[in-house]
């Protein structure tokens, strides 16, 4: 108990009935010892003081354990020379049902009487009662405030003005720590899914860090924990889908969790764990799957289900690890690793992982240089009829030469760091406007005005704003037609937001701009995503055109896909051809046109300029 005020008066003075009672002095003691204090030092002053100034034995007030309140708990209670212990009761069959229900309750003496089964005012002997409910501004009743007398008083109800003065002082009092408590906790929670935030996190691992210095307790683990795909059901489903999505994820977490353990929630769709006491390793890792295994079941958000995995990071505790952010930057890291793995993984913390870290912001610096410096270059590699071999067009691929390495980079390792940092924003505009120029060039050199060139557009590319108006500057500035620039895009990217891409693919069409779809086969090969959105061509993927003379699965996909292009009137395109054989099936399945090694690999455009020059489709058409 906090510390006590000072004792304004003895029980030797508390008298029977108060002879002589003056108002005046007993509110000038209460006021005087309840000024300076508030919490819970006011709610002990004042019962010490009124239990002093109207000379009774017992004082206490209350405050409701519910509403409508049959239950109420002591916030300061005198008990004649200290205080006593904090307490609640059911007010049923008490005189301070009553006072709760609004009113102020009077008995002067022979209380035990009239409530005989209220076992309180036999313990203390109490023989005189009088109670005031405690009103809050909106007029409900928070509690009440009541002095008891082990001596009958006066039939008059004296001091009543005075308690009903600090009746109405303690609601405001009630009040003030009730919004201080919902601010401390507002502070320290998340207000959408209600779990700790980031703050709490970091102070109850602070206090388990520093417990474990002091006290040898069973050691503990930090998760770090992020969700897979997160972005496309948002961005897809929208955000009210997304909040109540992240709420039941929290409440999934909380399930699997033993009392004691902390989940958190640090921000988007990051979450983050403390678990406490742990047995073993194992027994991290087994808490750590069993949340994974509960993310395979899918979550309902109103009529839809959808499913999300989480990729989960773990650090376990470390003496070389000083403070909680050190905990939650190794176990982010290792997240990050997990993610890599393509989702629903985890991976434990090991110092490997900085270095890869560092590595990463390595390559990051190196590729931000080499776009400076002018090291990417694009390589052009024809595409074909498959009819008659003549040269439709060509697809723009990126590639870094690396000057220290004396290599190529290909694109398949440095494109998604470019996406992650964004750096493929600059590096798409810089594509689009040399392929278009070397477009226009290859055309007025070799007579040809009907040539195409396929470019590869990323996600992030698309999303920007000024997308169209930019396209259309590039198209007019190089002088390429719309007619002759196909924009390639893949599955994924369509998934996410695909009615905002839907109106960004229209509006380009309009001008004659086409869209080729990617690696067909290799994402959702959503149907309805081919009705929707307006799709020129399929690009049937490498990966089933190299085993289709083989491999009976992938012949009947490239079958499949032949079929599907056909029946929506669209072209098909296979990648990756390397031999005849591949050509003459693709040619009876009714494919129009191709790419491969066969006829040529990507090169840069000077090389790529030279082949053109000594290319003859004669030579090459099928048999
Ligand atoms: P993609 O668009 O599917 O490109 C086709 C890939 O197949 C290219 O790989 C190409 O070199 C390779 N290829 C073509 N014919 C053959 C063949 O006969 N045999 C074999 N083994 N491979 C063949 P590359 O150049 O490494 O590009 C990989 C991916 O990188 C591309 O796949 C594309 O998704 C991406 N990419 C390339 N350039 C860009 C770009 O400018 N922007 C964006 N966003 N992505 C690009
Ligand atoms: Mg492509
Ligand atoms: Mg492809």
């Amino acid at each position: 108990m906090s510390t006590q005020p000072n004792n304004p008066c003895t029980h030797e003075q508390t008298s029977l009935e108060v002879s002589f009672f003056d108002t005046e002095a007993a509110l000038r003691l209460v006021v005087e010892g309840t000024s300076a204090v508030t919490g819970e030092s006011f709610f002990q002053s004042l019962v010490h003081y009124l239990a002093c100034a109207l000379n009774v034995r017992y004082a206490l007030i209350t405050q409701c354990l519910e509403h409508p309140s049959r239950r109420v708990e002591t916030l300061a209670f005198w008990q004649g020379d200290s205080f006593g212990k904090n307490f609640s009761y059911s007010t049923i069959n008490t005189p301070c049902k009553g006072v709760l229900e609004g009113q102020e309750c009077y008995y002067p003496n022979r209380v035990q009487q009239l409530f005989p089964c209220d076992i309180d005012l036999a313990e203390l002997n109490a023989v005189a009662y009088l109670g005031v409910p405690v009103v809050s501004s909106a007029g409900s009743v928070l509690g009440h405030l009541v002095i008891m007398h082990d001596q009958p008083l006066k039939s008059e109800p004296i001091g009543l003005s005075i308690m009903k003065i600090f009746a109405v002082r303690a609601a405001a009092e009630m009040e003030r720590q009730a919004v201080m408590e919902r601010l401390l906790h507002d502070s320290l929670h998340d207000s959408l899914t209600g779990l700790p935030n980031r703050t709490y996190f970091i102070g109850r691992l602070t206090e388990v860090c520093n417990e474990q210095k002091h006290c040898s307790k069973q050691p503990f683990a930090v998760l770090f924990l992020d969700l897979d795909r997160f972005k496309i059901i948002n961005d897809s489903l929208g955000h009210a889908a997304g909040n109540l999505l992240l709420i039941k994820v929290s409440q999934r977490l909380s399930s699997c969790l033993r009392a004691g353990d902390t989940v958190a929630r640090l921000s988007g769709d990051e979450f983050a764990i403390l678990l406490e006491n742990t047995e073993s390793y194992t027994q991290v890792l087994a808490i750590v799957r069993q949340l994974q295994k509960s993310f395979t079941t899918a979550f309902q958000l109103e009529q839809r289900s959808v499913h999300v995995g989480v990729s989960i990071g773990i650090v376990f505790q470390s003496p070389t690890l000083r403070n909680p952010t050190d905990y939650l930057q190794n176990a982010d890291l290792a997240m990050y690793q997990a993610k890599r793995q393509g989702g629903g993984e985890y991976r434990v913390f090991n110092e490997q992982m900085h270095a890869q870290a560092i590595n990463r912001l390595n390559q990051e610096a190196a590729l931000r240089q080499a776009i400076d410096t002018g090291e990417l270059q694009l390589h052009y590699q024809p595409i074909f009829s498959l009819l008659n071999k003549q040269l439709s067009g060509f697809e723009a691929l990126l590639r870094w030469w690396c000057p220290i390495q004396q290599r190529y980079i290909p694109p398949t390792e440095f494109i998604p760091l470019a996406e992650e940092t964004g750096l493929i924003i600059p590096l798409g505009w810089w594509v689009i406007q040399t392929a278009c120029y070397q477009l226009r060039t290859w055309q007025t050199r070799f007579g040809c005005p009907d040539l195409k060139m396929n470019i590869n557009v990323s996600n992030l590319q698309f999303e920007q704003d000024n997308l169209i108006e930019k396209v259309l500057g590039i198209l007019n500035s190089t002088g390429a037609e719309p007619k002759n620039i196909r924009f390639e895009l893949t599955e994924t990217m369509m998934m996410v937001k695909p009615e905002k891409i839907a109106v960004i693919m229209q509006e380009l069409r309009l001008q004659g701009v086409q869209f080729h779809l990617d690696d067909f086969g290799q994402g959702f090969s959503s149907l309805s995503l081919l009705h929707e959105l307006p799709i020129d061509a399929l690009k049937i993927d490498r990966s089933f055109v190299s085993r289709m003379t083989t491999d009976k699965t992938a012949k009947a996909i490239v079958k499949t896909t032949m079929a599907l292009a056909d029946s929506l009137e669209i072209d098909s395109i296979a990648e990756g051809i390397e031999t005849p054989e591949q050509v003459e099936h693709l040619h009876n399945l009714k494919c129009r046109f191709g790419q491969g090694y066969l006829i040529a690999p990507p090169m840069p455009s000077q090389a790529m300029a030279s082949w053109i020059e000594s290319y003859s489709p004669m030579q090459n058409s099928p048999s």
